[in-house]
């Protein structure tokens, strides 16, 4: 077992747009920085181990997310490993899961219960890309382990693609305030779960949810890979220690990519 192992939640049923890779982009990460990482795999009928380094669970089609929401409140192991502390990434339809209940194929589903956030439908469903301003309150405020490993200060980017009317109780906080695009539901949304006009006005900025270790967002991108920001704050909150305290990057891949041209490009002229 390696040193530091990141659980990619349910790739089979959960993953899409690319979320498989949020746990390369970590172990990644980690092994430039000279940490031993690995990504143990857990699929569909899997019991989730629940002393992992880190967590991370993509998005899905209504069916698919409603078997992993059976299979994950069946096993306990993730819910074990939120309580515990572990860091937990959940995209879209893994943050709707994560939630106390969705509306998926028509019914209402019940969630884990670990974010409280209820997903309702949105009139029409959203698709484009999402911008927002990282709330700083959520990871000081809401969060534990995330909360001390650092703040967020990039703006945040991704790709959604979702019909959910997600309003968060007063147990999470948004991940971020929305500047482009559809946040966690349109006005439409918030209106017809029957929120007061000044509520409605604040759930329409907000875009996804932190609550203890877990962070969840509609964007996809996969989102750590256009957020590398976010990426090491999960990586720290994992490690018990802060972003600032992480071993340094000796080289990136674009560095190594640079050096092994200027290699060739010498012995060539050498030739
Ligand atoms: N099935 C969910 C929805 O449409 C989630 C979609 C997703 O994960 N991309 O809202």
């Amino acid at each position: 077992m390696a040193d530091f192992v990141i659980g990619l939640v349910l790739p089979d049923v959960l993953g899409t747009y690319g979320d498989d890779g949020n746990a390369l982009v970590l172990r990644q990460r980690a092994r430039m920085r000279g940490i031993d990482a690995e990504i143990h795999r857990i699929t569909l009928g899997d019991a989730v181990p629940e002393m992992l380094d880190v967590y991370t669970v993509g998005g899905g089609e209504d069916v698919a997310q409603i078997l992993a929401a059976e299979h994950l409140i069946a096993d306990g192991g993730i819910t074990r490993a939120a309580n515990a502390g572990r860091p937990i990434l959940a995209i879209c339809a893994g943050l709707q899961v994560f939630g106390r209940s969705f509306r998926a194929s028509d019914r209402m589903v019940d969630g884990l219960g670990l974010l409280d956030a209820t997903t309702s439908s949105l009139q029409h469903r959203m698709i484009g890309e999402l911008r927002s301003d990282p709330n700083l309150q959520g990871f000081g405020v809401t969060a534990g382990a995330l909360g001390t490993a650092g703040v967020l200060t990039e703006p945040l980017t991704g790709f959604a693609n979702h019909q959910g009317a997600t309003l968060l109780g007063p147990d999470a906080a948004p991940l971020g305030y929305v500047t482009e695009g559809v946040g966690n539901t349109d006005a439409h949304g918030a209106l017809h779960a029957g929120l007061s006009q000044e509520r409605a006005k604040k759930e329409v900025y907000y875009e996804g949810a932190v609550q203890g270790s877990i962070v969840a967002t509609y964007m996809h991108g996969p989102v750590l890979a256009r957020n590398p920001q976010l990426a090491d704050l999960l990586l720290a909150a994992a490690m018990g220690t802060t972003v600032a305290e992480l071993p340094p990057m000796t080289s990136t891949f674009a560095e190594q990519l640079t050096a092994e041209v200027a290699t060739l490009r010498a012995e060539r002229l050498k030739a």
